[in-house]
């Protein structure tokens, strides 16, 4: 089996990670093209939902409920649109899937971050897979460092 990069995450890949359970990780997304994007993903290595156990499966429902609410509480959002996709996978000659699940923000107002307007043109629409915009680091820093804020204080 190819070794899985998802599995043997470095230092960097971990700068963003903002919150972990006993199986799932979750970090901001290198893409902010949605504010406050974030990947969930299972510690252990598997390749799709199906495979999950109970135990991770109650773990994910609880971390889909904290997520949503801190990216309402933080950021104002309106809904997330969840997906799991995994299609990249399977263009490699052979696919070895490490099960990752997206949230993308949903607003219906702008969102402010050290000043700067986000705005979320499609509202109400499906998500765009190449949305323009880029998000300055600093901006990403804050939105990171807001997010981690309100889940350090939720474990207290
Ligand atoms: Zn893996």
């Amino acid at each position: 089996m190819d070794t899985c990069d998802w599995c043997n995450l470095s230092e960097e890949d971990r700068q963003f990670q903002l919150y972990e359970t006993k199986s799932w990780s979750v970090f901001l997304s290198d893409e902010q093209d949605y504010i406050g994007r974030c990947i969930l993903v299972l510690k252990r290595h598997c390749g799709s939902l199906s495979e999950l156990t109970e135990d991770e499966w109650d773990e994910l429902r609880r971390l889909v409920c904290k997520v949503e609410e801190c990216l309402k509480a933080v950021l104002g959002a309106t809904l997330c649109n969840w997906s799991c996709l995994m299609n990249s996978f399977y263009k490699d000659v052979v696919p070895n899937p490490h099960l990752h699940i997206h949230v993308r923000p949903r607003y219906d107002t702008p969102v402010m971050i050290n000043g700067n307007a986000y705005t979320d043109d499609e509202f109400g629409h499906h998500y765009a897979l190449k949305k323009s915009g880029e998000m300055p680091a600093e901006d990403k820093n804050e939105v990171f460092r807001r997010l981690r804020e309100w889940l350090d204080r939720q474990i207290t």
